[in-house]
């Protein structure tokens, strides 16, 4: 097919990028990413919006970005600087230079515990800052939701608010100053107006400048910034006059760096900040205050904060009825109802004495009596029930954003703020206005600030822009008659910047004008936003305009769960299959990533390891969920999905399926994995190596009957070298060990007839840990079951080569032969599902294969069946002391400690618990749980030569610093034949060799009193 010829414009803007980036090579030490995937991968943020980037520069140090500045400049681009991402309004994409500052300028310059002040780049997340200002009792208390991944250069772009804003302000009460660089190069430290007099003679000029532009508005400030402590929107000229009730600065000076808080991009690139730190409290009170209706709750809010919690969050009847539906939810949120409540307020105190917190909640109590609502508070003093709850109300927000269909929850109004005492009328009208457009909205969030959360279901493929419109005007009606703030947390970006002169009236819109004019005259930085911005409905910068179609695919697992239609009002949704979309709920699936950036997590749970070790958008879930949707949706040219740079973007993801679990609205790229590999396997065949990975099962039945000839790779000297250049297996590896004594060619268990439980033995511990399986039907035994082994089939009277649950064919996307091993299995397994039999598995990703994969695979009632009954060794275990019915008396071990590290499908199925629980039944064993991702070995990833490297930077990311913290005589588990090899590979001989549960309990077992 012809190439299209670019037009004049566009080829001279293809040069003009070309010599951009050629000149930043050249002239900066940073990652120049001028490729199509990479600036697709820049050209979203959390919003509804989509706008490619000229360019992205990953500096590495601040010298790259002043560089790059000054080049800019000099050929009149503009820039965007960029932290996590996550804005809800568009604020982080547009037509410029993008830099990101998240991945190296991330470094705490100065940190003074006395005077409680630090001094940060602006790439560092809340959560960093906060873990590393931790053991000194003091933390940073703008405490967003987004905490693992916003930096704290993007929270000062957008002046960002925390939970706890009543009690600790906004960005702006507490950024002290800001180290920024203007577009014309200028470097200065923005701070107390009077220290201007010794800043150079440029920021002289500008402080005169706009205390000149202030004056003049003296009165239009007054009259028109909306006096609530949540506004974000436009600049903070009435840093002059003050409206916040929340003083800026203590004794009342003007401090210019608070002009650059919130300014999104648009005044100066911050190289770094000043932040003042609060003591970190001790002690926190939880009173949750239920009512029969959400106009009262929202009435009360005014008086409960006079008692000035730290926190009043909303959680309203949708939430309460979606954590009801959850078992793991149902205790926590029942603990906290009295009755049926339309809605709860979580009240929360804090402070440094907990016997003052639990006295500030019997006040509580008394002024609800007083409102006329006795035995209205549920008391939770104590610090376990509090956090459940807290989860509970996040884990409500991500149901609600996992709605599958089309319409969205849209974030336009979500965070527009109303003084208190209007809190009440304001939803009321709101939800009128909802039903007026034949829509509906869920609520949370903050009502302590007058700040509620909500986003009305739209359609915008499907021409809902213009009920966006319709919305947000009478939506901003409402704000302006209750003096409220159109903005009162996420800021104005390209949703909101066209409404900033409605907000604040022409002259202050003017003025806004002069400020961005006087620190960036040439419009070089983030234009568009704030001032001289563009339509919020301008369909043409939307992620999903009208006519979005994606290319036609037929993918090979089933994703039609996906694919559906959805009513906004009535939240009904249609039989899986009938959404009438081209990729069968493939593309819907990967359409599921709102970029919100919950994947650029760096400490807590799984999610994602190959961001994490490499901080490359690239290598996040949420960069290659977009690369997918641009690729399936045409956007980067013909055949992207099977394109060189697809694969280089799914190379890195080890399937630990940790976002299934983690990512808020369940991104699953561990399966989405499959369906790439698939289509790349059908375009470009396979390798010698994933061929030889993939079939093992196949062949691995000869090389128990060969083992010697077999294992010669890592006996004989040149042989790992030869492996690696011939087929890619790195040398430093050495390869698991055959051995003639399989356990399915020796073990014995009992005929199929006398049966109570079922062991599925997989190819890994069959073949090569033979032992693990032996302890795991000793143990069952011991406990009386009755185990019969799991074996194919037999067709000629004899036995079939093994089961096989097929994950070595889906690491390399033969999906076909891997359904045939499910088929297998599946057949296999027929008597015992009629019967009901618990499968019990050893391997987790093998095992729980059954509970996923083989769901995807169109095996239809019967994979279902099987799903339901397989479980984990662990999981069994635990089920059965649980109901009363196991009996296994174990003893001590010499042991005295025990390392527990969880293998990634297990944590993603919630199977990890049992393991250590379990473990705790053995006396005097003390159970340390190593705080892990994954491993990085991963089935074969690991002995890749191409991905060593990585797989042993996850492994040192916190596994192996956690294990060889623990003493030589420690008993180290893990569940995982991968985790196990890489355990033992990373760490030295004399370290404690990594075991299966089974071996442990098997020891217990046969352990003298
Ligand atoms: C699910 C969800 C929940 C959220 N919850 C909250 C919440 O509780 N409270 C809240 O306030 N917000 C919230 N947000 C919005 C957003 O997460 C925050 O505003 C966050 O602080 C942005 O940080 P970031 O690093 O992602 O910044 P980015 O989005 O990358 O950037 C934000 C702005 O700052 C500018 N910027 C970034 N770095 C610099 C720099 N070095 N110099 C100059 N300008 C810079 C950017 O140009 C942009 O205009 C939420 C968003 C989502 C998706
Ligand atoms: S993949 Fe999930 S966690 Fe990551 S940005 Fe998308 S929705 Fe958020
Ligand atoms: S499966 Fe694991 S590595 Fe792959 S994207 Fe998800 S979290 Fe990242």
């Amino acid at each position: 097919m012809n190439q299209p010829v670019p037009s004049s414009a566009q080829h001279d803007a293809l040069q003009r990028s070309d010599e951009l980036a050629r000149r930043l090579r050249a002239q900066t030490g940073g990652r120049v990413l001028f490729g199509a995937g990479d600036r697709a991968r820049y050209a979203t943020d959390a919003s509804i919006y989509q706008i490619t980037p000229v360019g992205v520069l990953v500096p590495r140090e601040v010298q790259d970005v002043i560089s790059a500045i000054d080049i800019c400049a000099e050929m009149d681009i503009p820039l965007l600087p960029r932290g996590a991402g996550s804005s809800q309004c568009g604020q982080t994409v547009g037509s410029a230079l993008v830099i990101d500052n998240s991945k190296h300028l991330n470094g705490i310059l100065d940190f003074d515990p006395a005077a409680r002040t630090v001094t940060v780049e602006p790439g560092i997340a809340l959560d960093a800052l906060n873990a590393w200002l931790k053991p000194h009792g003091l933390w940073f208390p703008v405490d967003v939701s987004t905490a693992a991944q916003a930096t704290l250069g993007g929270m000062a772009g957008n002046n960002s608010c925390g939970s706890r804003s009543i009690a600790y302000g906004n960005m702006v009460h507490n950024v002290l100053g800001i180290r920024a660089v203007l577009a014309d190069g200028t470097d200065a430290w923005f701070g107390p107006e009077a220290d201007a007099a010794s800043a150079p003679a440029r920021v002289q000029e500008l402080a005169t400048r706009l205390r000149a532009i202030a004056q003049a508005e003296h009165e239009e400030i007054a009259a028109r910034v909306p006096q609530v402590l949540r506004r974000v929107g436009g600049y903070n000229i009435d840093i002059y006059h003050p409206q916040s009730p929340r003083p800026y600065t203590a004794d009342g000076h003007v401090n210019l760096a608070h002009l650059l808080v919130g300014s999104e991009g648009t005044l100066a690139w911050f190289r770094e900040l000043r932040l003042r730190l609060s003591p970190l409290p001790t002690a926190r009170a939880l009173g949750v205050v239920n009512f029969e209706s959400f106009y009262r709750a929202m009435d009360s809010a005014q008086h409960i904060v006079t008692l000035k919690p730290s926190a009043v969050e909303l959680v309203d009847r949708t939430m309460i009825t979606l954590a009801q539906g959850n078992p793991a939810f149902r205790p926590v949120i029942e603990r906290a109802l009295i009755g049926e409540p339309q809605a709860l307020l979580l009240v929360e105190f804090a402070g440094e004495d907990a016997a003052v917190q639990r006295g500030r909640l019997k006040d509580l109590v008394a002024l609800m009596s007083d409102l006329g609502l006795p035995g209205s508070v549920v008391e939770m003093p104590e610090a376990a029930p509090q956090a459940a709850l807290w989860n509970v109300r996040k884990a409500g927000l991500n149901i609600m954003m996992s709605m599958k269909g089309d319409g969205k929850p849209v974030s336009f109004i979500e965070d527009c703020a109303v003084p208190l005492e209007h809190l009440a009328e304001y939803t009321r009208q709101l939800t009128e206005v909802f039903h007026r457009h034949d829509t509906e909205g869920t609520w949370y969030a903050h009502a302590s600030v007058g700040t509620l959360h909500v986003r009305p279901i739209l359609d915008m493929r499907h021409g809902d822009a213009s009920k966006m419109r319709a919305i947000a005007e009478e939506a901003s009606a409402l704000v302006r008659r209750y003096k409220g703030a159109f903005s009162g947390e996420h800021g104005d970006g390209l949703v909101r910047s066209e409404w900033v002169a409605w907000q604040f009236g022409p002259r202050l819109g003017k003025a806004f004008e002069a400020i961005k004019d006087s620190f960036d005259p040439r419009g070089l930085m983030n234009p568009g936003k704030i001032v001289r911005a563009t339509r919020m409905d301008d369909e043409s910068l939307f992620r999903f305009p009208p006519r979005y179609e994606t290319v036609r695919i037929t993918p090979a697992l089933d994703w039609q769960t996906w694919n559906v239609r959805r009513n906004p009002r009535t939240g009904e949704q249609t039989a899986p299959g009938t959404g009438d979309d081209r990729t069968l709920g493939f593309g819907k699936a990967v359409e599921m990533c709102n970029n919100n950036g919950h994947c650029r997590k760096f400490d807590a749970g799984t999610m994602c390891p190959s961001y994490r070790v490499t901080r490359d958008e690239q290598h996040s879930t949420r960069g290659r969920a977009n690369t997918l949707r641009m690729a399936l949706s045409g956007q980067l040219g013909p055949d992207a999905f099977t394109s060189d740079e697809m694969r280089a973007t799914m190379d890195l993801c080890v399937s630990c399926k940790g976002c299934k679990r983690e990512c808020p609205t369940g991104v699953d790229m561990a399966r989405m994995k499959i369906e790439f590999l698939h289509a790349w396997k059908e375009k470009h065949g396979l390798r010698m190596k994933e061929r030889l990975i993939a079939t093992m099962p196949l062949w691995a039945p000869w090389a128990a009957r060969l083992p010697a000839l077999f294992n010669l790779r890592d006996r004989l000297p040149g042989l790992p070298w030869l492996s690696e250049k011939l087929w890619g297996f790195s040398a430093k590896r050495r390869l698991p060990v055959w051995r003639r004594d399989t356990f399915l060619g020796h073990a014995q268990g009992v005929a199929a007839h006398e049966a109570d439980v079922v062991l599925f033995v997989d190819t890994f511990n069959n073949y090569f840990e033979a032992d693990n399986a032996r302890a795991a039907l000793a143990v069952l035994q011991a406990a009386g079951y009755k185990v019969h082994i799991a074996r194919a089939q037999s067709l000629r009277g004899r036995h079939e080569r093994p089961l096989c649950c097929g994950r070595t064919w889906l690491s390399a996307g033969m999906v076909e032969q891997a359904r045939a091993e499910a088929q297998r299995v599946v057949d296999a397994m027929a008597p015992f599902i009629a019967r009901g039999l618990p499968i019990i598995g050893l391997e987790p990703s093998c095992l729980l294969s059954f509970r996923d994969e083989f769901l995807s695979m169109g095996l239809g009632e019967p994979a279902r069946a099987l799903s339901r009954l397989s479980v984990l060794f662990e999981e069994f275990l635990l089920r059965e002391q649980e109901q009363g019915r196991l009996n296994l008396p174990l003893q001590a071990l010499p042991e005295k400690q025990a390392w527990v590290h969880g293998h990634c499908h297990q944590k993603a199925f919630d199977a990890f618990g049992p393991v250590h629980a379990i473990l705790r039944w053995i006396p005097d064993l003390e159970v340390n749980v190593v705080q892990s991702s994954c491993c990085g070995m991963a089935g074969s990833f690991g002995y890749d030569a191409h991905h060593y490297d990585t797989s042993m930077a996850m492994a040192e990311l916190s596994l192996l610093p956690a294990l060889r913290e623990a003493p030589a005589d420690a008993l180290v588990v893990a569940d995982g034949t991968s985790c196990r090899q890489q355990i033992q590979h990373g760490l030295d001989d004399a370290a404690p060799r990594p075991q299966h549960l089974a071996r442990v309990l098997e020891r217990a077992l046969a352990q003298p009193r």
